[in-house]
């Protein structure tokens, strides 16, 4: 359905509008293609906003007759493991839309319908391994160890792993807020003439050790030499020409992710230092 003029001519009052807005704000007289074009792409995103909402408005109306939730005849994003759902793999409640692995696993009590609605209740492995680098081997070293602790969501026919999670309120005094953990940001730094741009972390601007001081799991953490400085030290005669350090996103949640020759503050041992 299309609520505005996507597939029909845009009057030439709105244009001329839009033209003068352009003007002014721009000191510079855009073309009518120039305008036309942006209008057509203004209204067709105002059409998806339109069709989302109204989307919402059904599903909640929905919801009065079936409030145990019910079956999509569309797909979305799963509320808790945020992957793509499709026809045949949507639930939506009053929690939102899930896909069926995350909604079975809420309501055989797997994971708690709590944690719905409650901001930053859980962790996910992007955010451990944003956060602290804690990934892969280490990470299961640290669950077996016992650290720190998981929820496994199954996959639907119950074998593997559809998806991982680690509740705040299993790991109380443990993890801290994940609030408290800010969001990076990127900075240009010189070293003996190399420019480097990178991504700063949250770790980097601050002390960690002795910020995370009330949570377990800084007596876990470790300080790291930055890459790049050992280089450095390492072939002080060769310095290399300027480049920019290429950053890589993590899929799930879009967070750059550390690279080899990054920065890296931190790493973790899953025995107790002392
Ligand atoms: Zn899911």
């Amino acid at each position: 359905m299309s609520f505005l003029f996507n597939n029909h001519k845009i009057p030439s009052a709105i244009i001329a509008q839009a033209k003068a807005t352009i003007e002014e704000n721009e000191g510079r007289t855009p073309t009518e293609d120039e305008v036309t074009e942006m209008l057509k792409l203004m209204y067709s995103l105002a059409n998806i906003s339109i069709e989302q909402v109204k989307k919402e408005l059904d599903r909640k109306k929905k919801l009065q007759e079936f409030p145990k939730g019910f079956a999509l005849d569309h797909g979305g994003t799963c509320k808790l493991c945020g992957k793509g759902t499709d026809l045949s793999d949507s639930w939506f409640d009053r929690y939102g839309i899930k896909c069926l692995a995350c909604q079975k696993a809420m309501d055989t009590g797997l994971i708690p319908d709590r944690i719905f609605g409650k901001e930053n209740s859980f962790y996910t492995d992007c955010d451990l391994e944003k956060h602290f680098n804690l990934k892969g081997k280490e990470l299961g070293e640290w669950i077996k160890a016992g650290l720190i602790k998981a929820r496994i969501i199954p996959n639907l026919n119950g074998k593997g792993k559809h998806f991982r999670l680690f509740l705040m309120s299993d790991n109380k005094g443990f993890l801290p807020p994940l609030k408290m953990l800010e969001e990076g940001k990127y900075e240009v730094s010189e070293i003996e003439g190399r420019k480097f741009t990178e991504y700063v972390y949250w770790y980097q601007q601050k002390d960690p050790l002795a910020y995370l001081k009330k949570y377990g799991i800084v007596k876990y953490l470790e300080i790291a030499e930055p890459e790049h400085e050992k280089l450095i030290k390492e072939s002080p005669q060769q310095p290399e020409p300027e480049r920019e350090i290429q950053v890589s996103y993590c899929a799930p949640c879009n967070y750059p992710a550390p690279l080899k020759d990054q920065k890296r503050l931190l790493k973790r041992k899953a025995k107790r230092k002392h």
